[in-house]
């Protein structure tokens, strides 16, 4: 059967190079080049932007993301057998794939990227979270990246939209809603992947804003945030007892009732919390 950009359908590249998902690495493979194709739109426009891939694996959405018009895909795969699949991809966009062997939590990819970057992948869970914390907590703001295009396990890509009241609503919400524009923009069920995995998944995109929405000091709303949700049951005038003297009284200023929980609080509010406990209100 021929393809849209006449290399082999990935079931072919699996059985050729003998690609037999391994669980020790999250694999589950996307072989849908046209779900792989919407996946790639989903990212946005990608032409004139250097988009860095996590985990390729055999290619598919590596093809996806190129045939929408890449100026460049900077790939890294920890499984050496992927290898051969993704130099046969390279072959067949000269110049525009760089493939790098390698643990993507070990790699610095910034000099081999030129802006605008757009990060794209479909990544085992683990690794996806944490390469998005890293990704929504550089030094610096507005970050290397524009946008991110992640797959996660759909309870994941929940917390990461989550809304104030919400279960899914914690640290990973506010992390990525501060200073990026988070929504959820496809669902996939278990059977688009091969082998299929026990749950749902969902694309989540996120838009690096030029600043954050409410102004405060990065390390301080995480200390704030994290004491608020580590203990999500208590009342917070309890669970941010140790964070700052007099609670309460900031607690007030910052118009949250001591009383209240952390899920009850919007990203404003702890904003304007860590800014009060800073002594900057
Ligand atoms: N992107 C491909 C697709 O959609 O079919 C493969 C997705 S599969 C869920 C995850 C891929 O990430 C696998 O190819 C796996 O080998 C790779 N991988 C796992 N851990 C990695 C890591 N730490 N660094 C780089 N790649 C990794």
């Amino acid at each position: 059967m021929a393809t849209i950009d006449g290399l082999p359908p990935l079931r072919e590249v699996l059985r050729t190079h003998d690609l037999v998902a391994k669980k020790s690495l999250g694999q589950n493979f996307l072989l849908d080049l046209n779900l792989t194709a919407k996946i790639a739109r989903s990212a946005g426009d990608l032409t004139g932007a250097d988009v860095l891939e996590i985990g390729p694996g055999p290619g598919g959405l590596t093809r996806g993301l190129l045939a929408e018009g890449a100026r460049k895909v900077l790939a890294i795969e920890k499984d050496t057998r992927c290898l051969p699949a993704l130099a046969e991809i390279a072959a067949a966009y000269p110049g525009r794939l760089e493939v790098i062997n390698g643990d993507a939590l070990e790699i610095d990819p910034l000099s081999h990227l030129t802006p605008p970057i757009k990060i794209a992948a479909n990544l085992p869970y683990n690794v996806g979270t944490e390469l998005l914390v890293r990704w929504l907590t550089p030094k610096d703001w507005p970050p290397f990246w524009e946008s991110l295009t992640l797959m996660f396990q759909r309870e994941v890509a929940e917390r990461i939209v989550a809304k104030p009241g919400s279960n899914h609503y914690g640290r990973l919400a506010i992390l990525a809603q501060w200073r990026a524009e988070a929504k959820i923009v496809m669902s996939l069920p278990p059977e688009a992947f091969t082998p299929a995995p026990k749950v749902h998944s969902a694309v989540v995109h996120l838009r690096a804003l030029p600043a954050p929405r409410y102004p405060a000091n990065a390390a301080t709303l995480s200390r704030v945030v994290a004491a608020g949700f580590n203990q999500r049951r208590k009342m917070l005038r309890a669970s941010l007892k140790g964070v700052a003297p007099d609670i309460e009284a900031k607690l007030e200023k910052a118009g949250i009732a001591p009383t209240e929980r952390a899920e009850k609080v919007t990203l404003e509010q702890f904003c304007r919390l860590a800014r009060i406990v800073d002594g900057q209100e």
